[in-house]
Order: structure tokens, then C-alpha cells, then sequence
């Protein structure tokens, strides 16, 4: 058929299933993706090739094709990869996966019965990793790319509420790096950069996943410790602060650099309803750990 060149020529990959999932024809982009040419992979159930996609519901989907005749999106957000291609685009830093947008539809028959689904990939890479870079730029430190302080406040509201409302403790610790100012005095601007993007770096090392962990500004951070009790919290943070106190920061192969942290620790308790509670008493305790001599902990619970 003339019409099949079509087919074969569209940058979208197109997959036709019989009712009981075996592929019926399988098109020049997938074979050029799956490196599985379609003589292979032709009356084949797709989850020889596929077992992954034998799911409750990428099986209701197709179902529910045969039986109503409706059309479904396989994939409702960027990132989502059907088939585990790998991508082609300039953006296989981001991904591991080729991020895909699919949909399954029916093809019916003149007398509208269905007898076969059609399953429409598009690759979508490119824009799932604009999106990425968006959400990175809106959320995240151009310096040490750790979150900024607007992410963190937003997330800091989020654990307030939800702490109020299923009682669950969480930790925040304040820190700020000590005398900094006299390090960009002494080694410049640009060593005082190197300094803030290694000691994220080391820090952020030392924190779980998900802990949030931020720059406040200057040369302050400022970290959540979700589900996190106080004992838990300082014990973090003097871990913190004794691996900054024995870091080397080598700047130049000649410019060796050690710098030490303050940090204030403080825990949600039944006295704290906002944002601006909790870090104050950080504050108040980082302020402590500054007048007792720095590159210490204070936590504010011996306040309370
Ligand atoms: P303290 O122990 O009391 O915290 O002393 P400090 O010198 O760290 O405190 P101060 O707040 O006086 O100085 C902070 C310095 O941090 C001043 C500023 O030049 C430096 N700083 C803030 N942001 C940056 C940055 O992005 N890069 C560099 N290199 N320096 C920064
Ligand atoms: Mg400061
Ligand atoms: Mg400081």
C-alpha cells in the first residue's frame, strides 16, 4: 500500500496489538529505537519484549479500548518512559531513559467492531528537560545549585502544616559558615566561591535524601530534617561540623584553605505555629554558638 510509506516515515513510533497483545505491526521508528525489527517481534505477545509494561494498568487501558473504543494518554507527566529507549537528543545527561508521551487508542473495523488497539509513542525528551531546567531555575542556588531560599521557605510552610496537623517532629538547622568575610579578604571573591560550592557539596553528602537542604543567603545555609527529633538533629549536625573542621578546601594546588560552621539547631514543639517561629529560635541559638566562640552547635531546645 502506498499509504504504509507513511507509516514508516513519521517521527512518532506506532505499534498496532491484536486482543491479545501480540504485535500486528510494529513501525520503522520503533525498529530503529528497540533495535527489534518487526519480522522479529511480529505475533509476538509485546511482553516477551516488554515485560514491564505488564501492568494492571496498562492492561485496563487496552481493555477498555476493545470494549468502549475510548482513547487514553499512557503517560499524564513529562519523564514518563514506556518503552526503556535510550535518548537521542542532547539531553542524555538528564535522562537515562528516552521520556515518552503515549497513547492508546482503537482502530476499528467498517462495521466499527475493533479488533486491534494502536499504541502512539512520541519522544518528548527535549521538552521534559526544558521543563526540568525551569522548575531547577525557579527552585534552585545558581551558585551551588542546592535549593534556594524561596524553595525552602515554601518547604518549610509545607512541614509546618503538616506537622500540625499529624504531629510528626522535624529539625531545622541554621548554619553559617565562621569569618568568611575575612576569607574572601585573604584569598578573594573567587575562593570564597569555591568555598560555598564545596561546602554544600560536602554537606548535602551528609544529608539524606530527604532533608532540604538550602542556601539562605551569603554564607548562611539552612537545612529540614523531616521526622527528625532533636537528639537526631544535633547529632547531624556535629557530624556537620566536625567534617568542615577537618576538610582541606584547595582551592589552587598553593591555596589550601580551612574554614569552620556555626549552627543552630531547633525542633518543632506545641509553642511553634509558623515559619518565622522556628527559624527564629534557630537564629537565636546560631547566635549563641557565634558569642560562645564558633564551630559549635547550640540547640535551641535548652531554651524551652
Ligand atoms: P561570622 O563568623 O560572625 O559569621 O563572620 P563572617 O565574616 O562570616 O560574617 P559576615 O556576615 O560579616 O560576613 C559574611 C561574608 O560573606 C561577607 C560577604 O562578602 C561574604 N559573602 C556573602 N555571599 C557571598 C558569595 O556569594 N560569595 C563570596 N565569595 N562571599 C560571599
Ligand atoms: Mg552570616
Ligand atoms: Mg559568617
Amino acid at each position: 500500500m502506498i499509504y504504509e510509506q507513511i507509516f514508516h516515515m513519521v517521527n512518532v513510533g506506532i505499534v498496532i496489538l491484536d486482543v491479545d497483545l501480540k504485535v500486528v505491526k510494529w513501525n520503522k521508528w520503533m525498529e530503529i529505537h528497540s533495535n527489534i525489527s518487526c519480522d522479529i517481534i511480529a505475533g509476538k505477545s509485546i511482553f516477551d519484549f516488554y515485560p514491564n509494561l505488564d501492568t494492571k494498568w496498562f492492561n485496563r487501558s487496552c481493555k477498555s479500548v476493545f470494549s468502549f473504543g475510548n482513547t487514553a494518554f499512557l503517560t499524564h507527566k513529562l519523564y514518563k518512559t514506556i518503552f526503556p529507549f535510550k535518548p537521542v537528543s542532547s539531553f542524555v545527561t538528564i535522562f537515562d531513559n528516552m521520556c515518552q508521551d503515549c497513547i492508546v487508542g482503537p482502530l476499528r473495523n467498517e462495521d466499527k467492531t475493533i479488533e486491534y488497539l494502536y499504541l502512539m509513542v512520541s519522544d518528548v525528551t527535549k521538552m521534559a528537560s526544558y521543563e526540568k531546567k525551569l522548575l531547577d531555575m525557579g527552585s534552585k542556588d545558581g551558585l551551588t545549585n542546592i535549593y534556594n531560599r524561596k524553595y525552602f521557605e515554601t518547604k518549610l510552610e509545607e512541614e509546618i502544616e503538616r506537622s500540625n496537623r499529624y504531629k510528626n517532629k522535624f529539625s531545622l538547622i541554621i548554619f553559617d559558615i565562621d569569618f568568611f568575610k575575612k576569607v574572601n579578604d585573604k584569598y578573594g571573591h573567587l575562593a570564597g566561591d569555591y568555598i560555598l560550592k564545596t561546602f554544600a557539596k560536602i554537606v548535602s553528602k551528609l544529608l539524606r535524601s530527604s532533608d532540604i537542604f538550602a542556601r539562605y543567603g551569603g554564607e548562611e545555609f539552612c537545612c529540614i530534617l523531616p521526622e527528625t527529633p532533636n537528639e537526631l538533629a544535633v547529632i547531624i549536625a556535629e557530624r556537620i561540623r566536625k567534617e568542615i573542621e577537618k576538610t582541606l578546601f584547595e582551592y589552587k594546588k598553593d591555596t589550601k584553605i580551612r574554614i569552620t560552621v556555626s549552627q543552630g539547631v531547633s525542633t518543632i514543639n506545641k509553642n511553634i505555629t509558623t515559619k518565622t517561629d522556628i527559624i527564629n529560635l534557630a537564629d537565636k541559638a546560631l547566635y549563641k554558638a557565634k558569642s560562645r566562640g564558633r564551630n559549635q552547635v547550640v540547640t535551641a531546645q535548652t531554651y524551652l
